[in-house]
């Protein structure tokens, strides 16, 4: 099957936008990515999908830990920053959840530990476990598409 047909039709399930974050010996290291769902309520676990050319794959191997970050609708300038695709790295300040870095100003700040990981085709599973929450108000940054996008306020 040809791999743009497959990556159009994974690209017609709106979602959010999540910057991973983690460190390993003082250096944080944040990656965006929507590949992330929650998994159990009892345990709490999520799950995020990281492509094995990442550079994050082998912090989050390190670390054990990550912190997923939901961005807000004023927060695509770090989602196209944390995706590698400006030119210049952005002075990006963390907040602190839990020891972990994170995103000021994003809706929800998940932390977590690694207490599985699979390995699927070219992507690695990683199910943390959920340490802390943090919950900011605010409206979602979406993507659908290939674009970014933001909800429709309908006046009631
Ligand atoms: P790098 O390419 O090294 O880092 C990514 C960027 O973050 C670089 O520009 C770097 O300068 C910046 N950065 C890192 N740390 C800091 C810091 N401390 N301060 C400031 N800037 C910093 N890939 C997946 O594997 N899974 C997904 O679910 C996924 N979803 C995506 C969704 C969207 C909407 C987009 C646009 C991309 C998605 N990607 C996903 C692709 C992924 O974001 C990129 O391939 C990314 O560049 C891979 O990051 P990396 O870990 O290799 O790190």
């Amino acid at each position: 099957m040809d791999d743009m047909l497959f990556r159009n039709a994974m690209g017609r399930f709106a979602s959010g936008i999540t910057v991973i974050t983690t460190e390993v010996e003082g250096e944080v290291h944040g990656m965006t990515a929507n590949a992330f769902m929650s998994v159990s309520l009892q345990p709490k676990l999520v799950v995020v999908s990281i492509r094995e050319q990442a550079h994050m794959l082998e912090q989050i191997k390190k670390s054990q830990k990550y912190a997923v970050n939901i961005l807000a609708s004023d927060q695509q300038e770090l989602s196209i920053n944390f995706a590698g695709q400006i030119k210049e790295k952005i002075d990006v300040s963390f907040d602190r959840l839990n020891g972990l870095p994170v995103l000021k100003g994003s809706l929800a700040q998940v932390t977590c530990e690694v207490v599985n990981k699979h390995v699927e085709g070219d992507h690695t599973l990683f199910i943390g476990k959920v340490t802390a929450i943090h919950l900011e108000e605010g409206e979602p940054l979406l993507y659908f598409n290939g674009k970014y996008r933001t909800l429709a306020v309908e006046e009631v």
